[in-house]
């Protein structure tokens, strides 16, 4: 429960941490708030020699709308997400997810940077970013990109940061007025890890679906987008023998581990259960 010594270095401006980052190499990580990192650390699944920590950057903490977007900080936490009352009223998914995080020990330090950046299946935000078509706006030595939250998953803490880059922001298209939405998560108690759960945004058009994406957390060694299965919901009313097609068509791109939340049989149900109470939530929450 000891973890192994690392220096560690408090930046103040993004430009000083990207350095430090390039100058310390493959040892050296960035240090959000600390509640994944740091409990990888006392098991000693993570030795960093050195940690990078990215608190002191005021640049890397906000919220503020942008055109048709809104951009989050990575520094930001789960506490500030659901504060806000400019996500509640445009982005209101943000909310209820984040709500779903843990516990509020957690949330009051946990960065949504660090959430989408730990790469770990079970975190409840990588797939609500997916079902939202966010962009993450990664910054490193050798300058600025954008990468869809779509693209950017590889495998169990496998994801498409450079070794030496920073996620500096999320940038999360505003959707459209009186879209349907909503996260469902089937955990074991409260502050658990999902044993499956669903994001999903909608918008409906004289009773039958206009648009429609889904996110899946928890179900894979990734999270999942669930492309086809939101197709075949498109033109329809939500018609139960539709539902049952899409959360089949859901059902069949994962492929969770049995692990202490049950078997993979039984996970992989409860991923298309919390797809269909969520489909329904979306469906009433519409306008
Ligand atoms: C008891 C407990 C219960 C939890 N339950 C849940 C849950 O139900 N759902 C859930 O989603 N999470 C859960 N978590 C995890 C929690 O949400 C973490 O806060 C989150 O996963 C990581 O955010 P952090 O700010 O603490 O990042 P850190 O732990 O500091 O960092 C996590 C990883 O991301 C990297 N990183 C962090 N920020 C950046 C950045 N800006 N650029 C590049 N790399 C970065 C770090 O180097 C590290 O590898 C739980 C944690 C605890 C302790």
């Amino acid at each position: 429960m000891i973890p192994g010594s690392f220096a560690y270095h408090r930046p103040t401006s993004v430009k000083e941490a990207i350095g430090l980052l390039a100058n310390l190499g493959e040892e050296a990580r960035p240090l959000a708030g600390g509640h994944s990192l740091i409990p990888m650390m006392k098991l000693r699944l993570a030795t960093p020699e050195h940690l990078v920590d990215l608190a002191g950057i005021p640049d890397l903490k906000g919220i503020r709308p942008d055109g048709d977007a809104i951009v989050i900080g990575a520094m930001t936490t789960q506490h500030e997400i659901v504060g806000s009352d400019l996500l509640t009223e445009k982005i209101p998914i943000l909310r209820e997810a984040s709500l779903l995080v843990a516990d509020p020990q957690v949330r009051y330090i946990g960065t949504l940077g660090g959430n989408v950046a730990n790469g770990d299946p079970g975190n409840d935000m990588p797939a609500v970013m997916m079902c939202l078509g966010a962009n993450y706006q990664v910054v490193g030595n050798s300058g600025e990109r954008s990468i869809p939250a779509r693209d950017f998953y590889l495998g169990v803490y496998l994801t498409a940061l450079e070794p030496g880059e920073i996620l500096a922001n999320i940038r999360i298209p505003v959707p459209a007025a009186g879209h349907g939405f909503a996260y469902e998560k089937l955990k074991r108690k409260i502050g658990d890890y999902a044993t499956a759960a669903a994001a999903v945004v909608l918008t409906m058009s004289g009773g039958t679906v206009a648009a429609c994406s889904i996110g899946l957390t928890n179900v894979a060694d990734t999270p999942l987008w669930a492309e086809e299965a939101a197709k075949i919901l498109i033109g329809s009313t939500l018609d139960a023998a539709t539902v049952k097609n899409a959360v089949a068509a859901a059902e069949a791109i994962t492929s969770p581990a049995s692990d202490g939340r049950g078997p993979a049989h039984y996970r992989t149900k409860m991923a298309g259960v919390m797809l269909a109470r969520a489909l329904a939530s979306a469906k009433a929450r519409a306008r």
